[in-house]
């Protein structure tokens, strides 16, 4: 395992993994895992990597702070390199030539918050935990169940009692013990900060746990290993993120910051956080030029994004200001529409994900990118997250008699 310290982002004093086990001390700021970038310089080459071809997240196991957790012939080996596509038709359609899809569905549990899961768990595993516990809105959570299934690892789920029932029931089919609170997202992930300390369990959630941003750096990497290093653009590359905690965006500036460091990559992409205008208290701070992110009363039907008071809305600031981005916040029918024109050319999205389109079709309309920009969207989740959310985007079926007659009038309409 390679040698790490953590740094507050906030304060910039550094902790061996020996002294904290979550935020900082003085003033409880989200860590960052800094490697030994200079060893790792001098001792590792990018093709170790590609060639060594395993088709994960562990295909990073040498960048990443934790040791290889097992669970062969599980899901939990196929977290991570999902696929990166180009969308011909899609790209014709939006005139963006130089566009890619990062479709985070084909992980095991359908969302990006896979990446997360799987390097939390190798370390509770490293630590010997005994219970994993976290609050989530239902992807986190989902994320940690089925993975810690997929372990034997007990894990403990905390969601609010508003949870979308399709999430719900995933956790549940996994075997997780999950408890539904009579209250907000925050109501849980408070009470899930105590429960760790009263019983000693090890806490994955977002924004407070070092290791999640880890995980999520992996898609960095991917893209980067995918796409940044095979095409040579004269533009600067961009990456439109949706954010809710802001631990994602986090956790991509993460990845490239760490490929920077390593000098595998000259400049890094551009990021721009998506969120929906009913919870935007990230996007809010950045435009007011402030650091510190006000809490607001979230309300969207992208349940995966709506978020009261993000839990890493500092690192959140900084992912942006350092990439030279910006944050767009967008209606939650500019969500609907951007859900149904990615169905049409064969990408089926929950609400949060197709954020990240639904900002880009509004970057172009205030030139803020241009036709010739490259682009690369981060699809974060599959549409059976959500299938009410799909009903909403779509017209009803129509229902007609079984006759040849009644199907050709409907056709014809
Ligand atoms: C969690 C999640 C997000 C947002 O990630 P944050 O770290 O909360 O900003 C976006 N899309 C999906 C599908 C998610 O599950
Ligand atoms: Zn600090």
């Amino acid at each position: 395992m390679v040698d790490f310290v953590f740094r507050c982002a906030y304060c910039g004093k550094t902790f061996t993994p020996s002294q904290v086990t979550y935020t900082c001390p003085e003033d409880g700021h989200n860590l960052d895992v800094l490697l030994d970038y200079e060893t790792l310089r001098r001792n590792l080459h990018p093709a170790h990597i590609w060639n060594a071809g395993e088709p994960s997240l562990w295909r990073y196991l040498l960048l990443l702070p934790v040791t290889d957790p097992g669970g062969q012939g599980t899901p939990l080996r196929r977290v991570g390199w999902t696929p990166l596509e180009e969308a011909p038709r899609l790209r014709e359609v939006l005139d963006q030539p130089f566009l890619w899809l990062k479709d985070e569905s084909p992980n095991p549990t359908a969302s990006f918050k896979d990446r997360a899961s799987a390097v939390v768990l190798a370390q509770a595993r490293e630590m010997g935990a005994r219970v994993v516990v976290t609050a989530s809105t239902g992807n986190a959570g989902a994320a940690l169940a089925g993975l810690a299934a997929a372990l034997g690892q007990r894990a403990v789920i905390l969601a609010p009692r508003s949870a979308p029932r399709p999430k719900v029931a995933q956790l549940l089919l996994y075997g997780a013990q999950v408890v539904l609170v009579d209250g907000t997202y925050d109501d849980a992930y408070d009470l899930s900060i105590q429960a760790a300390q009263a019983w000693g369990w090890y806490c994955r959630n977002t924004g407070y746990n070092p290791f999640t941003t880890e995980g999520k750096k992996t898609a960095a990497f991917e893209i980067w290993e995918q796409l940044l290093r095979r095409v040579r653009t004269s533009r600067p590359w961009t990456v439109f993120v949706p954010v809710g905690d802001g631990n994602i965006i986090s956790g991509l500036y993460k990845g490239f910051w760490d490929l920077h460091q390593l000098g595998w990559l000259e400049r890094l992409p551009r990021l721009f956080g998506v969120q929906a205008e009913g919870s935007a208290a990230v996007a809010r701070a950045f435009h007011a030029g402030r650091e510190d992110v006000e809490p607001v009363r979230a309300h969207t039907l992208a349940d995966s994004i709506a978020v009261d008071l993000p839990r890493d809305g500092f690192r959140a600031l900084r992912a942006v200001r350092e990439t030279g981005g910006t944050y767009i916040t967008v209606s939650d029918d500019d969500i609907l529409d951007a859900m149904r024109l990615l169905g049409r050319f064969g990408w089926f999205v929950e609400p949060a994900a197709a954020a990240a389109l639904a900002g880009l079709r509004q970057a172009r309309a205030r030139n803020l990118i241009a036709p010739e920009d490259p682009v690369v969207l981060l699809l974060t989740g599959s549409g059976l997250k959500d299938p009410e959310a799909a009903l909403r985007a779509s017209p009803p079926a129509p229902v007609i008699e079984p006759r040849l007659e009644a199907l050709e009038r409907v056709l014809a309409r």
